[in-house]
């Protein structure tokens, strides 16, 4: 099985109605070059999901969810579950973003229930991980991320189900990145972690890296062995954007 990059945009918390026209450009640029090369994914904030699936639909597009709840219903104010994104037309979900990770204080524990629910409501669920900058700076970054793997993926993995995104902390939104040695190196590193759990299916996993990534970084970045794709942030925004880091592919 070959892997088939994934560019992936997660809008986090921003995009109104009116930025539905971002997606829409994004739906009209995927073309056929695109298309033979590569799987688009868009993650808007939820109230849009349903919207922005019915905006791509015949264009191929994926759209998802950015995170959601373990259960798949219940008194849980404010959440949502897996099979709710699923049933808006999600066909992914991020979990585990760091963003999550520090803003709600999610274990390792909560993010590998949150994509057992990604798994049990049918969505690939992309399982985000990173180190943060004083653990690259205090050489843990590959150990770092190695537990996040073992405490975050589910044992019921697959290369068709999961996907991974390598997300330093400290690139995020920075303008900062790794060198395109240290991605490669954390790349083998997870891949490595992956083939040891999983076999082929970890052999066959499909690893994202994000944090940064724009048209004009994405090539060193993301053309590389071990790396199957991006996890974009800011400028998976714009169109013009999302469509210059994917043009990497051909
Ligand atoms: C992200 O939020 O996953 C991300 C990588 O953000 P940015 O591209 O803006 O750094």
């Amino acid at each position: 099985m070959t892997r088939r990059p994934l560019v992936a945009g997660n809008w986090k918390m921003n995009g109104l109605k009116a930025g539905l026209s971002e997606l829409e450009a994004i739906g009209a640029g995927y073309s056929a070059a695109l298309k033979a090369k590569s799987d688009f994914l868009i993650c808007p904030p939820v109230t849009l999901v349903a919207e922005a699936a019915k905006a791509v639909t015949g264009k191929g597009v994926f759209i998802g969810g950015q995170d959601c709840h373990a259960k798949a219903s219940g008194p849980h104010t404010g959440d949502v579950s897996a099979e709710m994104l699923k049933d808006a037309g999600a066909a992914y979900v991020i979990v585990g973003h760091s963003e999550r990770r520090a803003d709600h204080g999610e274990s390792d524990a909560v993010v590998r229930a949150k994509a057992e629910a990604g798994l049990r409501a049918g969505l690939v669920t992309i399982v985000c991980v990173g180190e943060r900058r004083e653990q690259r700076e205090a050489g843990k970054a590959i150990a770092v991320v190695r537990e996040q793997l073992a405490g975050s993926i589910p044992d019921a993995a697959t290369a068709a189900t999961v996907v991974v995104a390598y997300e330093p902390v400290w690139a995020i939104g920075t303008g900062l990145t790794p060198t395109k040695a240290d991605v490669a190196d954390m790349h083998k590193a997870i891949r490595e972690t992956l083939g040891q759990r999983f076999g082929a299916e970890g052999q066959n996993t499909r690893i994202l890296y994000g944090g940064s990534v724009k048209p004009e970084n994405a090539r060193d970045l993301i053309i590389q062995p071990d790396v199957d794709g991006a996890l974009i942030g800011g400028a998976s925004l714009k169109a013009k954007d999302f469509l210059g880091i994917a043009s990497a592919y051909i």
